[in-house]
């Protein structure tokens, strides 16, 4: 273990923005600011090593380490010519952690740390302010047996009120130094009751104890929570700033306050905060005062005073500090600040957590004012947030208000982003009837491919059970509909026709219910939502280019990633509209058309049905005649959204049995509409009964029993192509066969295949031909790709089914285990969210090197769920692959990602 403390600001200046691994953030930005020259109250730092070290250490803070601590103490008292505990002029100490990257409130800070019954007349002596030095020692005593000594905040806070009350008193700073006095006797009470020993006088053992407390915050719940949502590694640690304190509560000329250079929601570039005169820094979060702005402008029309016109020099002085801080750190800032008796001090400055639309600003006005370049711009953009810009929102403060009036029902996954509000249908059929009434939101224990137009008909979905790949999810991401998925607490009573959540009771056909599916939530009654500029500009064109500021700089981000990627940016869409809005979102193909949702449209269902009950090939024919127009023409429509661009069509991949009714009406109905009877339909859906239908009679198994089905798929594809290219209309078909495990499935269908168009070309006289190849979903096929690269001329990899064959896990039930899976560590993340690397990208990378070493050039693409997820695609890119797939709405994420894939490297 090297050095554990490194001191900043005085004459000893030993750290830099460049150690923030080993500073933490707050550690090493204090040292760079005080190496600028920027008024910095010096300090020390122990490091982030000393937090790991301190765990297995027995939780002890090692000899080694409490030296250096008391050189640095010393130094620190040197260059503030005051002592630790002196009973003269004594030197107070602020504690405050700092991980690597910012955990805004998750962890600990204790301030005027060194203050106790002694040294606190010596302070009210050196100020010659006995208020201040009293109301610093009440504000110690608060914190550090809240901080230190885990006495609960609440009772402090209690008697505060009590003796406000009392006194008749209303605000803090009512108080006089006597009423302080009076309270923090009444304070060390407290302590000793709660914790059976006196509170701590002596200095050294109560810094020893601040730096005690803030390694343990490292292991909080709260932070340990966060860690996990931000994707931190639990072996940073935190490191702890020791930093001479300087004080906003000396009088009416200091004050304290918080401040961003840019606005954080929306990025527009104006100087932004809020302060408190006469205050230390945790009045301004703490809600006991109310903040004032800093700027006069931010203040006009609020009655409150500015920064800018209580104290015009240290305003001033402020402004030009943060303008210089964000042209240093070439970011926008968010810093804190003390003023005391007239003098400015920075306290941090880190760059700001914002808003996706103020990220996406602040990047492209960085550029614009030359301060970085458009690739780091799109290095510093999360590509996920981008969701949020073209979800549908609600208005934050109609839902606030929903909240404070207990109508929050549940959260379940955020599984499709966005806002949707209506009322509630229960079956996909209620939702068809009740759609032209008005807005719907479809609420189901899962979805089955047989509720797509109930979901079509719907604002969003809302289900109880599934995960994020589930069929809901999938399809409603798909579409572009919010969904929240997997919302355990909902109970969907269908006989009485309602759905229950806790003590709330809702009527479906009857009651409203909104979902956020950006955050999971779900709400009795209605929210308004409205669909975002973007898509208001690409999919609706109601809005126009020039009218939105917002749509201008996501095409410019748009513009920027394509220009910087190398993948191929492909999108998973069955139907000409969702083509064409993919198309718009700059979607450079189809990677996934799944040809099986075109059997559920319309009438179309009944002449699959009717193929289904068939009971020899003659029969099946003869219904699948009847499908073939229906899918020439599906076909006819995308390729002519496409025009030019490759459409990969895969051949039918579900088990049959989803093609049918499962409960008695369904059947009764289809027997009669088909001409047959209710037995029949009966015993064949008993028939088609699978144990486990995912690894059952699908893929290409269905082909290579009923090769008439994949013939009449093959040859809609191949006239469909002909028929628009007969109309100026570039098609450029690939035909896909899904779950292929031997090279010789796919040899055998094969050979139907280029019968089939072979058949076509001598009927029309034409010599169409397309690239034939194969889905990776099974890991035979992966360790198998060699052979299989003899036959495909492409892959795509379908790796949500490669993610339930390879783990073992089924892609519909794995939302009962896997968040407790994720929650014990078991697995860092969910596999079918974000690809496992390790072992579903080991089968991914093993099966791209043996295709291409079988066939150089084989053409490497992704089309499950993890082609939209910005990690995957980064380790796709990594692989070689030359194109991802995803859902239309995902395009621009996956966009990006592939941008900051190649700009990595
Ligand atoms: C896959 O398995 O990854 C895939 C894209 O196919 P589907 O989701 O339709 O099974
Ligand atoms: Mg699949």
């Amino acid at each position: 273990m090297g050095k554990g403390v490194y001191t900043f600001g005085g004459n000893r200046n030993e750290g830099s923005a460049s150690m923030r691994n080993l500073l933490g953030g707050k550690g090493c930005n204090l040292a760079e600011m005080a190496g600028l020259g920027i008024p910095v109250p010096p300090g020390f730092t122990l490091t982030t090593e000393q937090c790991g070290a301190y765990y297995t250490n027995g939780r002890q803070l090692a000899e080694e380490l409490k030296a250096e601590v008391l050189a640095a103490l010393k130094w620190l008292e040197g260059v503030r010519g005051c002592g630790f505990g002196a009973t003269e002029n004594p030197l107070l100490l602020s504690v405050r952690s700092g991980a690597r990257v910012s955990m805004p409130g998750m962890m600990d800070t204790v301030l005027n740390l060194g203050l106790n019954d002694q040294t606190v007349q010596a302070l009210e002596r050196a100020s010659g302010n006995p208020r201040f030095a009293w109301d610093s020692y009440r504000r110690f005593i608060t914190m550090y047996s809240n901080v230190v000594l885990n006495v609960e905040h609440a009772l402090f806070e209690a008697e505060l009120e009590r003796a406000k009350e009392r006194l008749g008193k209303h605000q803090d700073t009512d108080l006089s130094a006597e009423d302080w006095k009076k309270l923090v006797s009444a304070f060390k009470e407290i302590v000793l009751e709660e914790t059976g020993k006196a509170f701590p006088q002596e200095p050294m053992e109560q810094l020893w104890g601040a730096i005690r407390a803030v390694f343990e915050s490292w292991n909080t719940a709260r932070a340990i929570t966060y860690r996990r949502l931000n994707r931190i590694p639990d072996d940073w640690g935190t490191g702890v700033n020791v930093q001479s304190m300087v004080f906003g509560n000396m009088g009416d000329d200091c004050g304290t306050g918080v401040a961003f250079t840019r606005d954080p929601a929306t990025g527009e570039r104006l100087f932004y905060g809020e302060y408190l005169i006469n205050a230390q820094g945790e009045d301004v979060v703490a809600g006991i005062r109310t903040p004032q702005p800093i700027t006069r402008s931010q203040a006009e029309g609020t009655g409150l005073k500015s920064l800018e016109e209580a104290m015009p020099d240290s305003f001033k002085e402020l402004d030009a500090t943060c303008q210089r801080l964000e042209q240093h750190f070439k970011d926008m800032q968010d810093i804190e600040f003390t003023i005391e008796r007239g003098k400015l001090f920075l306290l941090q400055t880190r760059n700001g957590k914002r808003t996706a639309m103020a990220g996406i600003r602040i990047a492209i006005d960085l550029v614009d004012e030359g301060l970085i370049d458009s690739k780091t711009a799109l290095k510093r953009i999360d590509a996920d947030s981008l969701s949020q810009l073209l979800a549908p929102v609600f208005d934050p403060k109609e839902k606030d208000r929903l909240r404070k009036e207990g109508h929050l029902l549940t959260k379940g996954l955020n599984a499709g982003p966005g806002a949707a509000t209506g009322r509630i249908a229960l079956t996909a059929e209620q939702a068809e009837k009740m759609a032209p009434e008005g807005p719907v939101v479809l609420v189901r224990v899962e979805t089955s491919p047989e509720d797509i137009s109930g979901m079509v008909a719907s604002q969003g979905i809302l289900t109880a059970r599934g995960g994020m790949t589930s069929h809901a999810a999938v399809v409603a991401r798909g579409m572009g509909k919010p969904c929240v998925c997997g919302a355990s607490a909902i109970q969907i009573d269908l006989t009485r026709g309602i759905v229950k959540v806790g003590d709330h009771e809702l009527k479906g056909g009857q009651d409203w219910i909104s979902i956020d599916g950006s955050t999971g939530e779900v709400f009795a009654g209605k929210l308004s939502a409205h669909p975002s500029e973007v898509n208001q500009v690409l999919v609706d064109g109601r809005l126009k280019v020039e009218d939105s500021e917002l749509y201008q700089r996501f095409a410019k981000i748009m513009r920027w990633s394509h220009e910087a990627k190398r993948m191929k940016v492909r999108t998973n869409a069955d139907t000409p509209h969702d083509a064409a809005v993919a198309r718009a979102f700059g979607a450079e193909g189809i990677g996934l058309c799944r040809t099986e949702h075109m059997f559920f449209e319309g009438d179309r269902i009944i002449a699959v049905r009717e193929m289904i009950l068939a009971s020899d090939t003659e029969g099946r024919k003869k219904a699948l005649a009847k499908l073939l127009p229906m899918q020439r023409e599906d076909f006819e429509g995308i390729f002519t959204a496409m025009n030019g661009l490759p459409v990969n069509i895969r051949l039918l991949d579900p088990p049959l049995h989803e093609f049918l009714p499962q409960d008695e009406a369904g059947q009764k109905e289809m027997a009669e509409v088909i001409g047959v009877d209710l037995g029949t339909v009966e015993r064949r859906v008993a028939q088609l009964h699978e144990f486990n239908p995912m690894m059952g009679h699908r893929g290409c198994r269905l082909g290579i029993t009923f090769p008439e089905i994949i013939r009449m798929q093959v040859r809609a594809i191949a006239e469909a192509a002909l028929n628009v290219a007969a109309k100026g209309i570039k098609a450029v078909p690939e035909i896909m066969v899904p779950l292929i495990g031997t090279v010789r499935e796919l040899a055998y269908t094969k050979t139907e295949m280029l019968d089939e168009i072979a058949q076509v070309n001598k009927e029309r006289g034409t010599q169409f031909a397309c690239p034939m190849g194969t889905m990776i979903e099974i890991p035979r096929a992966a360790i198998t790709s060699d052979k299989i690269a003899a036959e495909a001329e492409f892959f795509s990899f379908g790796t949500n089914d490669l993610t339930q064959m390879g783990f073992g896990f089924s892609r519909d039930d794995a939302g009962t285990f896997l968040p407790e899976y994720v929650g014990k560590k078991i697995l860092e993340d969910d596999p079918f969210q974000s690809l496992d690397q390790e072992g579903i990208g080991e089968l991914v990378r093993i099966s791209c090197e043996k295709g291409r070493s079988a066939r150089p050039g084989i053409k490497l693409g992704v089309c499950g769920e993890h082609g939209g997820d910005p990690r995957s695609v980064v380790f796709f890119h990594k692989v070689g692959l030359d194109y991802v797939s995803c859902s239309p709405y995902r395009v621009p994420i996956a966009t990006l990602a592939a941008a900051q894939a190649a700009l990595e490297q």
